[in-house]
């Protein structure tokens, strides 16, 4: 005998009922009126299915409600899409007092005929037969009215996921994660946990976060009134990592192709909107790769990446184009289509102070290009830009060093708008040029002695690069703010929810 499958014995849904009850093979626990906890059918799913009379079960919170005397029109959202589902019921039938609890923001779940919609704006609509009111809300929910400013809502980061505008912003962010591992998988990467907490500063270089269970109002002293981190929890000062990179680095040169996906810390006091203190840093690693296999491996894998969203996310992109910015989509499918720039860093200071523009921070080769230079050359090239070998006095003890004696084999990837997306080098694979380096710098050599083991041991040429999360998810949403663009952004003086 045809059975149905486990799911479709409780989704009754996804049969016409009187089909589910007529043949007799097909496994159904339709039971009008019995369906208490009814596993509902998610909004998303009923664009799969015609509007032709089966009944439904669906769950959500109201974003509107309106409608006459007569007929009530409620807008159902259940996050699982950007469109709400209209519910449409009928007052003489449901009442009027049991209509006055579903108000704006109510969680309710309804049962009915799903049809195809007489009205505008809408394939289908569902018929209410019974409505149940899971959650109430009164008239203090604070998102009544459309068109909240992102500063308010900011302050109610606890609620804005129940927005249009952060729902599509956050289904967006799913899906570019899975397309990260997606992409990093098919290509013969493996994920690498790299730690959270550190016992290295090298690269942090006081932009670190400490962590410590000591009573910081009254430590343990050394003699010389120092505090006696022995004492504490690691036995020594431990931080919040900035970075991946170095553990990913360890394992590049075991595993060949690795990538690390993990929350970064930096106690920088920048407040800009592309700065947060806790972001989220997408770091691969490749044995053998140098700074062209890098550039090649980078711009593949944005290209990838918001492809995946053009595909993936196609209604919450093209609500966003049309909310905040009629161009994204355009700009979107132009960084697909279209080679990036790739010049040096000398040369792209030659194009700057032969523009002869006046840039607030003057341009000169050896300094450190600003957010406006960066911008300036985007336009300039009209496209991404990869800019590298950068010189060394600006860039990380790692990078590795050109004959030149005065750059290094950075690469910097700069994109419309959001200025440095992705960060990179070639590695110093040579041990005494990577230790005449921790030298030069004073970077203290023994609490490197693990990152210096590679080089002595089967070192080889190596490259990756540095992707913040959410400078790519500002830049596929064209939202503007990077608080806009995590659930519950840190930033000097917030750590709210
Ligand atoms: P910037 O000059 O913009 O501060 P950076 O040079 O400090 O960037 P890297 O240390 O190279 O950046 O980090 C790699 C990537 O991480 C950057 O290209 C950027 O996408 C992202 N990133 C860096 N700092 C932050 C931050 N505070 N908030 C969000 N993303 C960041
Ligand atoms: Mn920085």
């Amino acid at each position: 005998m045809k059975r149905h499958t486990f799911l479709s014995a409780f989704r009754p849904d996804l049969f016409h009922p009187d089909e589910s009850l007529s043949t007799p093979d097909k496994f159904c626990i339709f039971e009008p009126g019995k369906m208490t906890n009814m596993i509902p059918i998610r909004v998303a799913e009923l664009f799969g299915i015609p509007g032709d009379g089966r009944v439904v079960t669906v769950k959500g919170w109201v974003r509107t409600k309106r409608g006459n005397r007569q007929i009530s029109f409620i807008a159902l959202n259940d996050g699982s899409v950007i469109h709400s589902v209209q519910v449409v019921v009928d007052i003489a039938r449901h009442g009027e007092e049991f209509l006055r609890k579903i108000n704006t923001g109510a969680c309710i779940s309804v049962t009915g005929k799903l049809v195809t919609s007489q009205g505008q704006g809408q394939a289908f609509e569902i018929q209410a037969d019974h409505i149940e009111v899971l959650g109430g809300a009164d008239e203090t929910y604070p998102l009544q009215k459309k068109g909240h400013s992102l500063e308010f809502l900011r302050e109610i980061a606890h609620l804005r996921p129940r927005t249009n505008t952060f729902g599509a912003v956050f289904r967006i962010r799913h899906h570019l994660s899975f397309a990260i591992h997606k992409y990093f998988n098919d290509n013969g990467f493996f994920c690498l946990h790299a730690p959270i907490i550190t016992g290295s500063d090298a690269e942090g270089a006081g932009e670190m976060f400490q962590v410590t269970t000591l009573n910081i109002s009254n430590p343990p002293r050394n003699e010389d009134g120092s505090v006696n981190f022995r004492e504490d929890f690691f036995g020594k000062p431990a931080n919040l990592t900035v970075s991946g990179q170095l553990e990913a680095e360890l394992a590049a040169l075991a595993l060949g192709k690795v990538y690390t996906f993990g929350p970064t810390f930096r106690a920088e006091n920048s407040n800009t909107p592309r700065h947060l203190a806790e972001f989220w840093m997408i770091e691969p690693e490749v044995a053998f790769n140098d700074i062209w296999n890098n550039m090649d491996l980078a711009e593949d894998f944005l290209k990838f990446l918001v492809k995946y969203a053009l595909e993936h996310c196609h209604d919450d992109l093209e609500f966003l184009n049309n909310l905040y910015d009629k161009e994204l989509l355009t700009r979107l499918r132009f960084v697909v289509e279209n080679p990036f720039e790739r010049l040096s860093y000398s040369e792209a200071t030659n194009v700057l102070i032969k523009s002869g523009k006046k840039f607030e921070f003057p341009v000169r080769w050896g300094t450190d290009l600003q957010k406006e230079h960066e911008n300036f050359l985007v336009d300039y090239f009209k496209r991404p830009a990869i800019l590298t070998d950068y010189p060394k006095e600006i860039k990380a003890f790692y990078m590795k060093q050109n004959d030149d004696g005065k750059t290094v084999r950075a690469m910097d990837i700069l994109f419309p708008w959001i200025g440095e997306i992705i960060g990179g080098s070639q590695r110093e694979e040579n041990y005494d040029a990577l230790l005449g380096r921790i030298h030069e710098l004073q970077i203290p050599e023994k609490d490197l002695w693990w990152y210096l083991d590679t080089r002595k041991f089967g070192s080889c040429v190596h490259s990756g690069f540095g992707l913040g999360f959410e400078r790519l998810i500002l830049f596929v949403t064209g939202m503007t703010n990077i608080r806009d663009v995590i659930p519950f952004p840190r930033t000097p003086k917030n750590a709210e929810f």
